[in-house]
């Protein structure tokens, strides 16, 4: 093929493609709580955005269709499925300053593998009845005999409640920590069973006077009809560390290692920590923003504001193993 007729073929292509590449999303998070943000980057634009939804083995996945992958981006919650999927090395660096400057340095990977997008607290629910003002206070006090009988809390194994875990550890250590999960374990109303939402209606019914449960939780029982008493029954208390700030997780994104369309998804990573994406994404999942000053929704500002730990996400997560350990030692579940 002459130059020219390669030139006069790449043209006809052009003309017959799609002019814009899509970007591609492989999401643990329910779909309906992100193409909003999706749309709006659509918009601003002109690049579509696929979401597939995978509820499970998002990592096998990628595994399985390596390089040829049509991922762009992986959105998922937890630190501990953000590492998952770094420690199996199918996830690329992304070295931006737009992301950098915007997202807090414990809250993103140092080698720019993964990205925290939102924030949520791991907090405590507590009964507008029967827990005065000022008696929840740290963390650490949870495991005083004052709570005997009285708190709720799902399996002590779940990601949620080994990252608090491993957040004790690093604030100090794991000897301390297990001592800890054991005074916890004394002090549980009933065996840790079902989920964050379980807890509140337990305290509802008058089982427990508090329990442990990510803050977006609020949010769904609020704007659920059968839910909706649990939530009324408790506030939102924000613990802190004795020597830090209330314990929070994220949910994140990270680039694959394939991304066949690495500059549309990079555009559209620097678009979700912009104040206004922020903004919305925090506010679709009853979360908090990661960029400093972006607002926060009406709901959400009501339960009240809080100071957040800044010990390093990834330092958390490399505690999981030992937090593990802590939680079977102890028999937490059990
Ligand atoms: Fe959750």
């Amino acid at each position: 093929m002459s130059m020219r007729t390669l030139f006069l073929a790449s043209a006809a292509t052009i003309v017959a493609a799609p002019a814009i590449a899509d970007v591609n999303i492989y999401t643990a998070r329910q779909p309906e709580l992100i193409q909003p943000v999706m749309d709006a980057f659509t918009e601003s634009t002109g690049i579509s955005v696929n979401l597939a939804y995978v509820e499970d083995g998002i990592v096998e996945r990628l595994k399985a269709e390596g390089r040829r992958s049509p991922a762009d981006l992986v959105m998922t919650v937890d630190i501990a499925n953000l590492k998952q999927i770094v420690d199996a090395d199918v996830v690329q660096p992304v070295d931006s300053d737009v992301l950098s400057a915007a997202i807090p340095t414990e809250l993103r990977s140092d080698e720019n593998l993964w990205f925290g997008l939102t924030t949520r607290a791991r907090i405590v629910y507590a009964s507008k009845e029967r827990v005065a003002d000022g008696e929840v206070t740290t963390y650490e006090d949870l495991a005083s005999d004052k709570w005997e009988g009285r708190i709720c809390t799902r399996s002590g194994l779940h990601n949620y409640n080994l990252a608090l875990t491993s957040a004790m550890i690093a604030h100090h250590g794991e000897d301390y920590a297990r001592d800890w999960a054991a005074g916890v374990r004394e002090n549980l109303a009933r065996k840790p069973e079902g989920n964050d939402r379980a807890q509140v209606k337990a305290i509802w019914a008058g089982e427990c006077d508090i329990s442990l449960g990510n803050t977006y939780y609020m949010g769904l029982m609020l704007g659920n009809e059968d839910q909706r008493a649990w939530a009324d029954s408790v506030r939102i208390i924000f613990p802190t560390f004795e020597n830090g700030g209330t314990h929070v997780n994220v949910s994140g994104a990270a680039m694959t290692k394939a991304a066949p369309n690495r500059d549309e998804a990079l555009e559209l990573m620097e678009f979700l920590v912009s104040p206004a994406a922020q903004a919305i994404y925090a506010e679709l999942n009853n979360e908090y923003p990661v960029l400093e000053g972006a607002a926060v929704s009406e709901l959400v500002a009501a339960w009240g504001s809080f100071e957040a730990d800044t010990t390093d996400l990834s330092a958390i997560a490399s505690e999981r193993p030992n937090a593990l350990r802590v939680m079977e030692e102890v028999n937490f579940d059990g």
